[in-house]
Protein backbone atom coordinates (compact mmCIF):
# COMPACT_ATOMS: atom_id res chain seq x y z
CA UNK A 1 0.00 0.00 0.00
CA UNK A 2 1.60 3.02 -1.16
CA UNK A 3 2.69 5.82 1.70
CA UNK A 4 1.66 3.06 4.27
CA UNK A 5 5.35 1.79 5.46
CA UNK A 6 7.46 4.73 5.43
CA UNK A 7 9.04 5.92 8.53
CA UNK A 8 6.99 8.04 9.98
CA UNK A 9 7.51 11.93 10.76
CA UNK A 10 7.16 10.57 14.39
CA UNK A 11 10.20 8.84 14.32
CA UNK A 12 12.17 11.10 12.12
CA UNK A 13 14.70 13.51 13.55
CA UNK A 14 12.59 16.53 13.36
CA UNK A 15 10.98 15.18 16.68
CA UNK A 16 14.65 16.35 18.60
CA UNK A 17 14.63 19.32 17.46
CA UNK A 18 12.52 20.34 21.03
CA UNK A 19 11.03 23.73 21.24
CA UNK A 20 11.72 25.32 18.09
CA UNK A 21 8.37 24.65 17.03
CA UNK A 22 6.70 26.34 13.81
CA UNK A 23 10.56 25.11 12.42
CA UNK A 24 9.63 22.12 13.42
CA UNK A 25 6.21 22.23 11.52
CA UNK A 26 7.43 23.41 8.33
CA UNK A 27 10.58 20.80 8.14
CA UNK A 28 7.75 17.99 9.22
CA UNK A 29 5.34 18.50 7.21
CA UNK A 30 8.49 19.34 4.02
CA UNK A 31 8.99 15.84 4.83
CA UNK A 32 5.43 14.54 4.91
CA UNK A 33 5.38 15.60 1.49
CA UNK A 34 8.84 14.22 0.55
CA UNK A 35 7.70 10.74 1.62
CA UNK A 36 4.08 11.07 0.30
CA UNK A 37 6.04 12.23 -3.09
CA UNK A 38 8.65 9.40 -3.32
CA UNK A 39 6.43 6.92 -2.31
CA UNK A 40 3.97 8.03 -5.35
CA UNK A 41 7.04 7.61 -7.14
CA UNK A 42 7.95 4.06 -6.06
CA UNK A 43 5.81 2.14 -3.57
CA UNK A 44 7.53 -0.55 -3.11
CA UNK A 45 10.66 1.97 -1.54
CA UNK A 46 9.21 1.76 1.64
CA UNK A 47 9.33 -2.10 1.93
CA UNK A 48 12.90 -1.97 2.14
CA UNK A 49 12.64 -2.55 5.68
CA UNK A 50 11.06 -5.77 4.60
CA UNK A 51 11.84 -7.86 7.96
CA UNK A 52 9.38 -6.01 9.99
CA UNK A 53 6.85 -5.32 6.89
CA UNK A 54 4.26 -7.66 7.36
CA UNK A 55 1.91 -7.01 4.39
CA UNK A 56 3.70 -5.87 1.27
CA UNK A 57 2.20 -4.41 -1.70
CA UNK A 58 0.16 -6.92 -4.07
CA UNK A 59 -0.33 -6.15 -7.41
CA UNK A 60 -1.82 -9.25 -10.02
CA UNK A 61 -0.74 -8.47 -13.44
CA UNK A 62 -3.78 -10.54 -15.37
CA UNK A 63 -2.90 -12.83 -18.24
CA UNK A 64 -3.51 -10.00 -21.04
CA UNK A 65 -1.31 -7.79 -19.13
CA UNK A 66 2.05 -9.82 -19.25
CA UNK A 67 3.98 -11.97 -22.03
CA UNK A 68 4.23 -15.06 -19.67
CA UNK A 69 3.35 -17.54 -22.23
CA UNK A 70 2.88 -21.37 -21.75
CA UNK A 71 4.14 -22.40 -24.63
CA UNK A 72 7.68 -20.82 -23.15
CA UNK A 73 7.24 -22.51 -19.46
CA UNK A 74 9.00 -26.34 -19.74
CA UNK A 75 6.70 -29.47 -20.15
CA UNK A 76 7.86 -30.95 -16.79
CA UNK A 77 7.30 -27.46 -14.85
CA UNK A 78 3.50 -26.94 -16.06
CA UNK A 79 2.83 -30.76 -14.85
CA UNK A 80 4.44 -29.97 -11.82
CA UNK A 81 2.23 -27.17 -11.30
CA UNK A 82 -0.77 -28.41 -12.63
CA UNK A 83 -0.58 -31.39 -10.31
CA UNK A 84 0.11 -29.47 -7.04
CA UNK A 85 -3.16 -27.31 -8.06
CA UNK A 86 -4.94 -29.87 -8.82
CA UNK A 87 -4.44 -31.60 -5.61
CA UNK A 88 -5.63 -28.42 -3.87
CA UNK A 89 -2.43 -26.42 -3.17
CA UNK A 90 -1.23 -23.51 -4.39
CA UNK A 91 1.33 -24.08 -7.29
CA UNK A 92 3.78 -20.41 -8.59
CA UNK A 93 6.42 -20.68 -11.17
CA UNK A 94 8.83 -17.97 -9.31
CA UNK A 95 12.19 -16.48 -9.55
CA UNK A 96 14.89 -16.25 -12.20
CA UNK A 97 12.27 -17.89 -14.94
CA UNK A 98 9.37 -15.60 -14.04
CA UNK A 99 12.02 -12.78 -14.65
CA UNK A 100 13.29 -14.13 -18.06
CA UNK A 101 9.99 -15.15 -19.34
CA UNK A 102 8.89 -11.36 -18.92
CA UNK A 103 12.03 -10.17 -20.75
CA UNK A 104 11.51 -12.87 -23.55
CA UNK A 105 14.21 -14.62 -22.67
CA UNK A 106 14.47 -18.47 -22.47
CA UNK A 107 14.86 -20.06 -18.86
CA UNK A 108 17.12 -22.53 -18.01
CA UNK A 109 15.60 -23.90 -14.61
CA UNK A 110 12.38 -23.93 -13.60
CA UNK A 111 11.47 -23.21 -9.96
CA UNK A 112 8.35 -23.74 -8.02
CA UNK A 113 7.15 -22.25 -5.02
CA UNK A 114 4.02 -23.54 -3.20
CA UNK A 115 2.42 -24.03 0.28
CA UNK A 116 2.32 -27.67 -0.02
CA UNK A 117 5.45 -28.89 2.43
CA UNK A 118 8.09 -30.93 1.20
CA UNK A 119 6.82 -33.96 2.67
CA UNK A 120 3.38 -33.49 1.30
CA UNK A 121 5.58 -32.69 -2.21
CA UNK A 122 7.19 -35.66 -1.98
CA UNK A 123 3.68 -37.90 -1.79
CA UNK A 124 2.19 -36.55 -4.62
CA UNK A 125 4.92 -37.05 -6.89
CA UNK A 126 6.91 -40.65 -6.92
CA UNK A 127 9.42 -38.90 -9.30
CA UNK A 128 10.90 -36.86 -6.42
CA UNK A 129 13.79 -36.83 -3.50
CA UNK A 130 14.35 -34.19 -0.87
CA UNK A 131 17.42 -32.57 -1.04
CA UNK A 132 19.05 -29.89 1.17
CA UNK A 133 19.84 -28.77 4.72
CA UNK A 134 20.39 -25.24 4.87
CA UNK A 135 17.05 -24.97 2.06
CA UNK A 136 15.03 -28.29 2.86
CA UNK A 137 13.51 -28.73 -1.20
CA UNK A 138 12.17 -30.72 -3.06
CA UNK A 139 13.69 -32.30 -6.52
CA UNK A 140 11.13 -33.78 -8.91
CA UNK A 141 12.38 -35.56 -11.67
CA UNK A 142 11.23 -35.44 -15.63
CA UNK A 143 14.47 -37.86 -17.32
CA UNK A 144 17.16 -35.08 -17.88
CA UNK A 145 14.87 -31.90 -16.42
CA UNK A 146 14.68 -31.54 -12.75
CA UNK A 147 11.85 -28.86 -11.39
CA UNK A 148 12.85 -27.33 -8.06
CA UNK A 149 9.69 -27.19 -5.46
CA UNK A 150 10.18 -25.06 -2.32
CA UNK A 151 7.76 -24.41 0.12
CA UNK A 152 6.58 -20.93 0.59
CA UNK A 153 9.54 -19.42 2.87
CA UNK A 154 8.82 -17.45 6.04
CA UNK A 155 10.33 -14.60 8.07
CA UNK A 156 10.56 -16.57 11.10
CA UNK A 157 10.93 -13.59 13.42
CA UNK A 158 8.85 -15.10 16.50
CA UNK A 159 11.09 -17.21 18.70
CA UNK A 160 10.76 -20.62 18.36
CA UNK A 161 8.77 -20.58 14.78
CA UNK A 162 10.38 -23.63 12.97
CA UNK A 163 13.87 -24.10 11.86
CA UNK A 164 16.21 -21.12 10.92
CA UNK A 165 19.64 -20.83 12.07
CA UNK A 166 21.03 -17.13 11.82
CA UNK A 167 24.81 -17.06 13.04
CA UNK A 168 26.30 -13.26 13.14
CA UNK A 169 23.56 -12.17 10.80
CA UNK A 170 23.93 -14.88 8.55
CA UNK A 171 21.67 -17.18 7.69
CA UNK A 172 23.23 -20.47 8.15
CA UNK A 173 20.02 -22.84 7.64
CA UNK A 174 16.36 -21.16 6.63
CA UNK A 175 13.59 -24.02 6.90
CA UNK A 176 10.54 -21.70 8.35
CA UNK A 177 7.37 -22.52 6.27
CA UNK A 178 5.14 -19.22 5.47
CA UNK A 179 3.22 -17.16 3.48
CA UNK A 180 3.75 -16.32 -0.39
CA UNK A 181 3.69 -12.92 1.10
CA UNK A 182 6.48 -13.93 3.49
CA UNK A 183 8.47 -15.66 0.53
CA UNK A 184 8.00 -12.86 -1.34
CA UNK A 185 9.93 -10.60 1.12
CA UNK A 186 12.55 -12.97 1.86
CA UNK A 187 14.45 -13.27 -1.80
CA UNK A 188 17.08 -11.43 -2.97
CA UNK A 189 15.98 -8.94 -5.43
CA UNK A 190 12.83 -7.36 -6.47
CA UNK A 191 13.27 -8.85 -9.95
CA UNK A 192 13.07 -12.71 -8.23
CA UNK A 193 10.19 -12.20 -6.45
CA UNK A 194 7.49 -12.52 -9.05
CA UNK A 195 5.08 -15.51 -9.01
CA UNK A 196 2.73 -16.73 -12.46
CA UNK A 197 -0.15 -18.24 -11.00
CA UNK A 198 -1.03 -21.37 -12.85
CA UNK A 199 -4.54 -21.11 -11.52
CA UNK A 200 -5.33 -18.13 -13.51
CA UNK A 201 -2.12 -17.31 -15.78
CA UNK A 202 -1.64 -14.28 -13.69
CA UNK A 203 1.98 -12.55 -12.62
CA UNK A 204 1.79 -11.85 -8.29
CA UNK A 205 3.98 -8.74 -7.78
CA UNK A 206 4.88 -8.16 -3.66
CA UNK A 207 7.69 -6.14 -3.82
CA UNK A 208 7.70 -3.77 -7.46
CA UNK A 209 9.42 -6.38 -9.87
CA UNK A 210 7.55 -5.85 -12.51
CA UNK A 211 8.49 -2.28 -12.40
CA UNK A 212 11.94 -2.87 -12.18
CA UNK A 213 11.84 -5.43 -15.25
CA UNK A 214 10.27 -2.10 -16.96
CA UNK A 215 12.62 -0.02 -15.81
CA UNK A 216 15.96 -2.95 -15.91
CA UNK A 217 17.18 -2.39 -12.32
CA UNK A 218 18.18 -4.47 -9.84
CA UNK A 219 17.06 -3.48 -5.99
CA UNK A 220 17.48 -5.76 -3.19
CA UNK A 221 14.43 -6.37 -0.52
CA UNK A 222 15.10 -4.91 2.60
CA UNK A 223 17.85 -3.57 3.75
CA UNK A 224 20.71 -3.84 1.66
CA UNK A 225 23.61 -4.28 4.28
CA UNK A 226 21.17 -6.49 6.25
CA UNK A 227 20.55 -8.76 3.35
CA UNK A 228 24.45 -8.87 2.30
CA UNK A 229 25.18 -9.52 5.94
CA UNK A 230 22.20 -12.34 5.97
CA UNK A 231 24.31 -13.83 2.70
CA UNK A 232 27.26 -12.28 0.90
CA UNK A 233 26.60 -14.06 -2.15
CA UNK A 234 23.86 -11.86 -2.91
CA UNK A 235 26.96 -9.40 -3.58
CA UNK A 236 28.20 -11.61 -6.42
CA UNK A 237 24.05 -12.32 -7.57
CA UNK A 238 23.86 -8.50 -8.43
CA UNK A 239 26.86 -8.52 -10.52
CA UNK A 240 26.08 -11.67 -12.26
CA UNK A 241 22.75 -10.94 -12.90
CA UNK A 242 23.28 -7.56 -13.84
CA UNK A 243 25.64 -8.33 -16.45
CA UNK A 244 23.55 -11.48 -17.68
CA UNK A 245 20.62 -9.06 -17.77
CA UNK A 246 22.04 -5.75 -18.83
CA UNK A 247 20.26 -4.87 -15.77
CA UNK A 248 22.33 -1.53 -13.87
CA UNK A 249 22.61 -2.45 -10.20
CA UNK A 250 20.64 0.29 -7.74
CA UNK A 251 22.96 2.79 -6.28
CA UNK A 252 21.65 1.60 -2.94
CA UNK A 253 22.42 -2.10 -3.35
CA UNK A 254 25.71 -1.58 -4.62
CA UNK A 255 26.80 1.05 -2.16
CA UNK A 256 27.69 -1.47 0.53
CA UNK A 257 29.81 -3.90 -1.41
CA UNK A 258 33.07 -1.73 -0.14
CA UNK A 259 32.12 -2.20 3.57
CA UNK A 260 31.10 -5.78 2.97
CA UNK A 261 33.06 -7.22 0.18
CA UNK A 262 35.16 -9.09 2.94
CA UNK A 263 32.66 -11.09 4.42
CA UNK A 264 32.55 -13.07 1.21
CA UNK A 265 35.71 -14.90 2.43
CA UNK A 266 33.51 -16.74 4.93
CA UNK A 267 31.23 -18.00 2.14
CA UNK A 268 30.94 -21.67 1.85
CA UNK A 269 34.55 -21.82 -1.04
CA UNK A 270 31.92 -24.40 -2.60
CA UNK A 271 29.17 -22.46 -3.11
CA UNK A 272 31.47 -19.36 -4.65
CA UNK A 273 32.72 -22.29 -7.52
CA UNK A 274 29.11 -22.75 -8.48
CA UNK A 275 28.86 -19.11 -8.38
CA UNK A 276 32.33 -18.64 -10.60
CA UNK A 277 30.49 -21.39 -13.17
CA UNK A 278 27.33 -19.32 -13.61
CA UNK A 279 29.10 -16.17 -13.51
CA UNK A 280 32.05 -17.13 -16.48
CA UNK A 281 30.40 -19.93 -18.10
CA UNK A 282 26.93 -19.44 -18.65
CA UNK A 283 27.37 -16.94 -21.56
CA UNK A 284 28.34 -14.02 -20.10
CA UNK A 285 31.79 -14.34 -18.76
CA UNK A 286 33.07 -11.06 -19.94
CA UNK A 287 30.19 -8.86 -19.10
CA UNK A 288 30.82 -10.12 -15.10
CA UNK A 289 34.16 -9.91 -15.02
CA UNK A 290 34.31 -6.31 -16.13
CA UNK A 291 31.91 -5.81 -13.27
CA UNK A 292 33.16 -7.76 -11.21
CA UNK A 293 36.17 -6.11 -11.21
CA UNK A 294 34.56 -2.16 -11.04
CA UNK A 295 32.62 -3.08 -8.15
CA UNK A 296 35.43 -3.90 -6.27
CA UNK A 297 34.72 -7.72 -5.65
CA UNK A 298 36.93 -9.67 -7.68
CA UNK A 299 39.81 -9.49 -4.93
CA UNK A 300 37.63 -11.18 -2.28
CA UNK A 301 36.79 -13.87 -4.86
CA UNK A 302 40.55 -14.31 -7.23
CA UNK A 303 42.62 -12.15 -5.10
CA UNK A 304 45.86 -13.48 -7.41
CA UNK A 305 43.94 -12.31 -10.31
CA UNK A 306 42.99 -8.88 -8.96
CA UNK A 307 46.64 -8.65 -7.77
CA UNK A 308 48.15 -9.33 -10.63
CA UNK A 309 45.73 -6.49 -12.92
CA UNK A 310 46.58 -4.09 -9.90
CA UNK A 311 49.97 -4.31 -11.46
CA UNK A 312 48.89 -2.87 -14.32
CA UNK A 313 49.66 -5.99 -16.54
CA UNK A 314 48.10 -5.08 -19.58
CA UNK A 315 48.89 -8.05 -21.63
CA UNK A 316 47.04 -10.82 -18.73
CA UNK A 317 44.66 -8.17 -19.02
CA UNK A 318 44.05 -9.10 -22.47
CA UNK A 319 45.13 -12.93 -22.35
CA UNK A 320 41.55 -12.66 -19.64
CA UNK A 321 39.28 -10.67 -21.94
CA UNK A 322 40.38 -12.48 -24.88
CA UNK A 323 39.83 -16.16 -22.98
CA UNK A 324 36.65 -15.03 -21.78
CA UNK A 325 35.06 -13.68 -25.09
CA UNK A 326 36.23 -17.09 -26.82
CA UNK A 327 34.24 -18.80 -23.94
CA UNK A 328 31.37 -16.47 -24.58
CA UNK A 329 31.33 -17.50 -28.16
CA UNK A 330 31.66 -21.11 -27.85
CA UNK A 331 28.87 -21.35 -25.20
CA UNK A 332 26.41 -19.15 -27.73
CA UNK A 333 27.50 -21.40 -30.68
CA UNK A 334 26.18 -24.13 -27.94
CA UNK A 335 29.98 -25.58 -27.68
CA UNK A 336 31.14 -27.22 -24.32
CA UNK A 337 33.34 -25.27 -22.35
CA UNK A 338 35.85 -26.23 -19.40
CA UNK A 339 36.06 -24.77 -16.06
CA UNK A 340 39.68 -25.61 -15.93
CA UNK A 341 40.87 -23.68 -18.86
CA UNK A 342 38.90 -21.00 -17.55
CA UNK A 343 40.97 -20.57 -14.31
CA UNK A 344 43.80 -21.54 -15.88
CA UNK A 345 43.29 -18.34 -17.93
CA UNK A 346 42.41 -16.14 -14.44
CA UNK A 347 44.94 -17.15 -12.61
CA UNK A 348 47.87 -17.34 -15.12
CA UNK A 349 49.56 -13.78 -14.22
CA UNK A 350 50.73 -14.85 -10.75
CA UNK A 351 51.87 -18.79 -11.37
CA UNK A 352 53.92 -17.50 -14.72
CA UNK A 353 55.39 -14.22 -12.05
CA UNK A 354 56.22 -16.65 -9.47
CA UNK A 355 57.18 -19.43 -11.88
CA UNK A 356 60.03 -16.68 -13.28
CA UNK A 357 61.05 -15.18 -9.51
CA UNK A 358 61.74 -18.70 -8.84
CA UNK A 359 63.92 -19.73 -11.90
CA UNK A 360 65.74 -16.47 -11.79
CA UNK A 361 66.93 -17.59 -8.15
CA UNK A 362 67.91 -20.88 -9.83
CA UNK A 363 65.54 -23.08 -9.55
CA UNK A 364 64.65 -25.64 -11.83
CA UNK A 365 62.01 -24.77 -14.32
CA UNK A 366 60.00 -27.84 -13.77
CA UNK A 367 60.28 -27.41 -9.90
CA UNK A 368 59.33 -24.02 -10.01
CA UNK A 369 56.41 -24.04 -12.17
CA UNK A 370 54.63 -26.73 -9.80
CA UNK A 371 55.75 -25.24 -6.89
CA UNK A 372 53.77 -21.89 -8.71
CA UNK A 373 50.79 -23.43 -9.45
CA UNK A 374 50.96 -25.26 -6.33
CA UNK A 375 50.90 -22.20 -4.11
CA UNK A 376 48.55 -20.17 -6.37
CA UNK A 377 46.05 -23.03 -6.80
CA UNK A 378 46.22 -23.45 -2.74
CA UNK A 379 45.64 -19.64 -2.16
CA UNK A 380 42.50 -19.99 -4.88
CA UNK A 381 41.13 -22.67 -3.29
CA UNK A 382 40.59 -21.35 0.15
CA UNK A 383 38.09 -19.25 -1.29
CA UNK A 384 36.75 -20.42 -4.37
CA UNK A 385 36.74 -24.47 -3.90
CA UNK A 386 37.85 -25.60 -7.64
CA UNK A 387 37.31 -29.49 -7.91
CA UNK A 388 40.59 -31.50 -7.83
CA UNK A 389 40.20 -32.84 -11.59
CA UNK A 390 40.28 -29.58 -12.73
CA UNK A 391 43.18 -28.09 -10.75
CA UNK A 392 44.95 -31.18 -12.10
CA UNK A 393 44.46 -29.85 -15.79
CA UNK A 394 44.95 -26.13 -14.79
CA UNK A 395 48.71 -27.34 -13.64
CA UNK A 396 49.20 -29.21 -16.54
CA UNK A 397 47.95 -26.44 -19.14
CA UNK A 398 50.39 -24.22 -17.07
CA UNK A 399 53.71 -26.38 -17.01
CA UNK A 400 53.16 -27.32 -20.78
CA UNK A 401 53.56 -23.86 -21.51
CA UNK A 402 57.48 -23.36 -21.02
CA UNK A 403 57.61 -26.53 -23.72
CA UNK A 404 56.58 -25.07 -26.54
CA UNK A 405 59.44 -23.20 -26.57
CA UNK A 406 61.54 -26.64 -26.84
CA UNK A 407 61.25 -27.21 -30.66
CA UNK A 408 63.94 -30.19 -31.06
CA UNK A 409 61.84 -32.76 -32.90
CA UNK A 410 61.59 -35.22 -30.38
CA UNK A 411 60.42 -32.69 -27.72
CA UNK A 412 57.48 -31.51 -30.41
CA UNK A 413 55.98 -34.94 -31.11
CA UNK A 414 56.24 -36.11 -27.42
CA UNK A 415 54.19 -32.30 -26.45
CA UNK A 416 52.16 -33.10 -29.76
CA UNK A 417 50.66 -36.44 -27.93
CA UNK A 418 50.03 -35.09 -24.85
CA UNK A 419 46.69 -35.25 -23.89
CA UNK A 420 46.54 -31.68 -22.85
CA UNK A 421 48.08 -30.65 -25.95
CA UNK A 422 44.95 -28.71 -27.31
CA UNK A 423 44.00 -26.90 -24.47
CA UNK A 424 47.50 -26.01 -23.65
CA UNK A 425 48.44 -24.50 -27.21
CA UNK A 426 44.95 -22.81 -27.16
CA UNK A 427 46.10 -20.89 -23.91
CA UNK A 428 49.50 -20.47 -25.54
CA UNK A 429 47.63 -18.62 -28.46
CA UNK A 430 45.70 -16.49 -25.86
CA UNK A 431 49.23 -15.12 -24.71
CA UNK A 432 49.94 -13.62 -28.02
CA UNK A 433 49.97 -10.75 -25.94
CA UNK A 434 52.28 -11.16 -23.86
CA UNK A 435 55.27 -10.23 -26.55
CA UNK A 436 55.81 -10.89 -30.56
CA UNK A 437 58.08 -13.99 -29.86
CA UNK A 438 55.06 -15.68 -28.25
CA UNK A 439 52.57 -14.84 -30.57
CA UNK A 440 55.54 -16.20 -33.46
CA UNK A 441 55.78 -19.40 -31.20
CA UNK A 442 52.15 -19.57 -31.59
CA UNK A 443 51.99 -19.46 -35.60
CA UNK A 444 54.93 -21.86 -35.60
CA UNK A 445 52.69 -24.22 -33.49
CA UNK A 446 49.90 -23.73 -35.66
CA UNK A 447 51.99 -24.37 -38.85
CA UNK A 448 53.60 -27.23 -37.44
CA UNK A 449 50.12 -29.23 -36.28
CA UNK A 450 49.01 -28.46 -39.98
CA UNK A 451 51.88 -30.42 -41.44
CA UNK A 452 51.75 -34.27 -42.17
CA UNK A 453 53.74 -35.93 -39.76
CA UNK A 454 56.81 -36.78 -42.35
CA UNK A 455 57.23 -33.32 -43.43
CA UNK A 456 57.07 -31.87 -39.86
CA UNK A 457 59.62 -34.70 -38.92
CA UNK A 458 61.86 -34.15 -41.70
CA UNK A 459 61.93 -30.12 -41.10
CA UNK A 460 63.16 -30.55 -37.59
CA UNK A 461 65.62 -32.89 -38.28
CA UNK A 462 68.74 -31.32 -37.99
CA UNK A 463 67.29 -28.40 -37.12
CA UNK A 464 69.04 -26.70 -34.33
CA UNK A 465 67.04 -25.32 -31.37
CA UNK A 466 67.70 -21.59 -31.52
CA UNK A 467 64.55 -20.19 -29.84
CA UNK A 468 60.94 -19.57 -31.01
CA UNK A 469 61.47 -17.05 -33.63
CA UNK A 470 64.47 -18.64 -35.00
CA UNK A 471 62.62 -22.25 -35.47
CA UNK A 472 60.11 -20.88 -37.34
CA UNK A 473 61.63 -20.99 -40.51
CA UNK A 474 62.65 -24.20 -40.33
CA UNK A 475 59.13 -25.47 -41.02
CA UNK A 476 58.37 -25.51 -44.31
CA UNK A 477 55.70 -22.06 -44.87
CA UNK A 478 51.55 -23.76 -45.43
CA UNK A 479 51.47 -22.55 -48.64
CA UNK A 480 54.50 -25.54 -49.91
CA UNK A 481 52.25 -28.20 -48.40
CA UNK A 482 49.22 -27.57 -49.98
CA UNK A 483 50.68 -28.63 -52.89
CA UNK A 484 50.79 -32.01 -51.83
CA UNK A 485 48.49 -34.69 -51.08
CA UNK A 486 48.30 -35.14 -47.15
CA UNK A 487 49.95 -37.72 -45.67
CA UNK A 488 46.75 -38.51 -43.16
CA UNK A 489 48.73 -38.48 -39.60
CA UNK A 490 49.15 -35.19 -38.30
CA UNK A 491 50.88 -36.08 -35.26
CA UNK A 492 48.94 -34.47 -33.38
CA UNK A 493 46.88 -37.07 -31.35
CA UNK A 494 44.69 -35.21 -29.05
CA UNK A 495 43.64 -32.40 -31.49
CA UNK A 496 40.04 -32.57 -32.50
CA UNK A 497 39.23 -34.32 -29.08
CA UNK A 498 39.97 -32.30 -26.29
CA UNK A 499 37.55 -28.98 -25.72
CA UNK A 500 38.89 -26.23 -24.14
CA UNK A 501 37.08 -23.41 -23.05
P1 LIG B 1 19.60 -17.81 -12.87
O1 LIG B 1 19.22 -17.14 -14.11
O2 LIG B 1 21.05 -17.83 -12.66
O3 LIG B 1 18.98 -19.14 -12.64
P2 LIG B 1 18.03 -17.10 -10.60
O4 LIG B 1 17.58 -15.78 -10.06
O5 LIG B 1 16.96 -18.03 -11.06
O6 LIG B 1 19.07 -16.81 -11.75
P3 LIG B 1 18.71 -19.18 -8.80
O7 LIG B 1 19.99 -19.43 -8.09
O8 LIG B 1 18.19 -20.18 -9.75
O9 LIG B 1 18.91 -17.79 -9.53
O10 LIG B 1 17.63 -18.86 -7.69
C1 LIG B 1 16.25 -18.94 -7.90
C2 LIG B 1 15.53 -17.91 -7.05
O11 LIG B 1 15.76 -18.14 -5.66
C3 LIG B 1 15.98 -16.47 -7.26
O12 LIG B 1 15.36 -15.88 -8.38
C4 LIG B 1 15.60 -15.81 -5.96
O13 LIG B 1 14.24 -15.53 -5.91
C5 LIG B 1 15.89 -16.91 -4.95
N1 LIG B 1 17.27 -16.82 -4.45
C6 LIG B 1 18.37 -17.42 -4.94
N2 LIG B 1 19.45 -17.14 -4.23
C7 LIG B 1 19.05 -16.33 -3.24
C8 LIG B 1 19.69 -15.71 -2.14
N3 LIG B 1 20.99 -15.86 -1.95
N4 LIG B 1 18.94 -14.96 -1.30
C9 LIG B 1 17.62 -14.81 -1.49
N5 LIG B 1 16.95 -15.37 -2.49
C10 LIG B 1 17.64 -16.13 -3.36
MG1 LIG C 1 17.24 -20.03 -11.73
Amino acid sequence: MPGTHGPSVRNSPVSSLGPRREWTRRLASRFRFEWRHRARKDPYRLNHDARTTTTPALRIIPREQHVISRKNISKAALRVLYRLNEAGYQAYLVGGAVRDLLLGGHPKDFDVATNATPDEVKKLFRNSRLIGRRFRLAHVVYGPEIIEVATFRGTGEEEGEGDRHIVDGRIVRDNVWGTIEEDAIRRDFRVNALYYDISDFSVRDYVGGMQDVEDRVLHLIGDPATRYREDPVRMLRAVRLAAKLGFRIDAAASAPFAELGPLLADAAPARLFDESLKMFLAGNGLKSFHLLERSGLLKFMFPATARALKRGDEALRALIEQGLANTDARVAEGKSVTPAFLFAVLLWGEVRDLAHTWTTKGMESAAAWDRAAAQVVGEQCQRVAIPRRFTLTMEEIWSLQPRFEQVQRKRVFRLMAHPRFRAAFDFLLLRAAESPAIRELGQWWAHAQQLPHETLAAALTGSAPQGPAGEVAAVPSPRKRRRRKPAGKSGNKSGSKSDPA
